[in-house]
């Protein structure tokens, strides 16, 4: 996965530094949405310091890629789990635990374009995310 990410880099013409792969694999080990505090105290874990300029620096320049995305809901950042997808890369969030999954979906782009359209608006990009509860945490909130 993180090698994906490092074609990616290099096919827009971005450096693979050493910080750019650390925290694309600290976004890949935590599983869960995590901020860019969290990003440098996983590091330091590891014995590697970044400072917070270089850490937003690093996953805006992920984001702008699509090798990264912001949860809109809670500010944090995941790793992009697609790789090159027709359509908008869309996640859902668990409310409750971060749990999240990534989808894209042509059909849904295709109708919020339109709709947009029907206004006289031309869309770029589509930004949208669902949040609720994993199937995990409202099985537990709910029972079988
Ligand atoms: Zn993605
Ligand atoms: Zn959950
Ligand atoms: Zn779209």
């Amino acid at each position: 996965m993180v090698r994906d990410s490092i074609q990616i880099l290099q096919a827009q013409g971005h450096k693979v530094t050493k910080p750019r792969l650390q925290v694309l694999k600290v976004l890949e080990e935590a599983q869960r949405p995590a901020s860019p505090y969290d990003i440098q105290g996983l590091l330091r874990q590891q014995g590697k310091y970044l400072n917070h300029v270089t850490i937003y620096r690093i996953l805006d320049l992920l984001c702008r890629l699509d090798l990264a995305h912001k949860v809109l809901s809670s500010g944090g950042f995941v790793k992009c789990s697609l790789g090159e997808k027709e359509g908008c890369h869309r996640l859902m969030v668990c409310s409750q635990c971060g749990a999240f999954q990534e989808f894209a979906s042509e059909g849904l782009c295709r109708e919020e374009s339109e709709l947009a359209q029907n206004s006289g608006f031309h869309t770029e990009y589509h930004l949208s995310e669902s949040s609720g509860a994993c199937s995990d945490c409202y099985r537990k909130r709910f029972g079988e």
